[in-house]
């Protein structure tokens, strides 16, 4: 499957010149081994950048001027996963569209083997660690950062990212501690996924080195999760906010994209600052595309994802690392009181299993259920009770369940409003289901 997969993709770059990266995962190697040699019988010219955060192999399509890439990885998924992610010429992940067109070759098998004399060949291409850290450090006020000396813990989580983050956070002077940085595909330090539950070994080491900040990546460090000197863990909205307070203090009357699942936060202190909110559905490549659209220079997502335009309108763990290190620099402030001065909302993010044939079924119903409330649905079916409370209710894409989040200003409202509408789904979901068992 991954060599058709990987021949469908060289029928749509058609020859051109593709960089082939991947993340640290064990069965990394042998794929990648499969894309180069599908790509180059396609008649690709390919790049072997090897191991490599996923942001920066994107970083070094857009301003290297390749073709596109194709980036073996699963990010934050558990280990034995892997996947295959295609980046176009922008640097960003090609579209739905795009995709499709993939897809068409895959399953018509329309692929032809090219002749001898038009098989692709590899180019090497020099380190593209340098330029990109570079890049970075462009992007924020080195001086500012060496100036405060701030102590940070690094977990990359045996990912890609121990590549990077440690030694841009070095070179700006930061006092650099790490642990999970050793790469290692079978992630024996943690899971990939930079939740709160798999941090709490950051958020110890924080605490009994007396750091400033823990930053901690999941698998290909586009994502960055961070844990303030208390060894609380943040969500990634709220630091998100943060980032997009001081952003719009020197940007005013920017507009700031973010997925419908982000905490109303970020509306808050759009309107606090002056500045719009334009909302997305899930997904970082409909953040990244709107922002290329209306030309947005700053995104976020609630998984740690920030995506600053001006470097590159993807998400990048690294960039969003030296974001939030420069802001501590220049407010010398702890990132709890700076936290603790944002309003407060407590957020739960739960799912319910859901078969597939009644999802489409389940939300045409939900929202004729309730009524005199406001209804968005720009993906799933969003859910305003007040100003201040919101359900969102979201089909997985990927299995059979609805993914809920629940936002309101205390946790007993949002238990309730949880409480409230998991009846009304479970009656939905069950709906004519005949299981023998009397009703609830
Ligand atoms: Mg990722």
């Amino acid at each position: 499957m991954i060599l058709r997969a990987s021949q469908s993709i060289g029928v749509f770059f058609d020859g051109g010149r593709i960089l082939a990266g991947r993340d640290g995962r064990t069965s990394g190697e042998m794929i990648s081994m499969i894309v180069k040699s599908a790509l180059l019988s396609a008649g690709c010219s390919v790049c072997d950048v090897g191991l490599a955060p996923t942001p920066c192999i994107q970083y070094t399509v857009r301003f290297g001027h390749y073709d596109g890439a194709v980036v073996v990885t699963a990010s934050h998924n558990p280990p034995r996963y892997n996947g295959l992610k295609v980046v176009g010429r922008d640097g960003i992940e090609i579209s739905r569209d795009e995709e499709e067109q993939i897809e068409r070759v895959f399953f018509e098998g329309r692929w032809t083997p090219k002749v001898q004399s038009q098989l692709g060949s590899m180019k090497s291409v020099g380190d593209i660690l340098t330029p990109y850290q570079s890049a970075i450090e462009g992007r924020v006020d080195t001086e500012v950062i060496r100036r405060s000396g701030l102590k940070l813990v690094v977990d990359p989580g045996n990912g890609v990212g121990a590549l990077i983050t440690p030694r841009l956070l070095s070179a700006v002077g930061c006092d650099v501690q790490t642990i999970n940085a050793a790469i290692d595909g079978t992630f024996p330090g943690r899971p990939p996924e930079p939740t709160p539950e798999n941090l709490q070994g950051l958020s110890k080491t924080v605490k009994l080195t007396g750091a400033d900040l823990g930053i901690a990546h999941d698998g290909d460090a586009d994502r960055a999760i961070f844990v303030a000197e208390n060894g609380e863990v943040e969500w990634g909205d709220r630091t998100f906010a943060l980032v997009e307070k001081h952003f719009l203090m020197s940007n005013p009357g920017e507009t700031i994209v973010t997925p419908v699942s982000s905490s109303q936060l970020v509306r808050d202190i759009a309107e606090e600052q002056g500045g719009r909110v334009e909302w997305t559905r899930v997904g970082s490549i409909n953040v990244s595309r709107r922002m290329e659209e209306i030309g947005s220079k700053l995104g976020g997502e609630e998984n740690g994802g920030i995506f600053y335009g001006p470097h590159i309108p993807v998400r990048d763990g690294a960039m969003a690392a030296a974001m939030i290190v420069e802001l501590l620099a220049k407010t010398g402030r702890k990132l709890s009181e700076l936290l603790g001065e944002l309003p407060h909302y407590h957020i739960i993010k739960t799912k319910i299993g859901c078969p597939e044939n009644r999802k489409d079924h389940v939300l045409a119903e939900v929202t004729k259920v309730i009524s005199g409330r406001t209804v968005e649905t720009i993906d799933g079916v969003k859910i305003w009770r007040d100003r201040r409370s919101w359900i969102l209710i979201r089909p997985s894409g990927t299995e059979p369940i609805f993914r809920i989040f629940v936002e309101a200003p205390s946790r007993d409202e949002a238990n309730n409003l949880l409480g409230e509408y998991v009846t009304v789904l479970r009656d939905l979901i069950d709906e004519g289901v005949y299981d023998g068992k009397p009703a609830r």
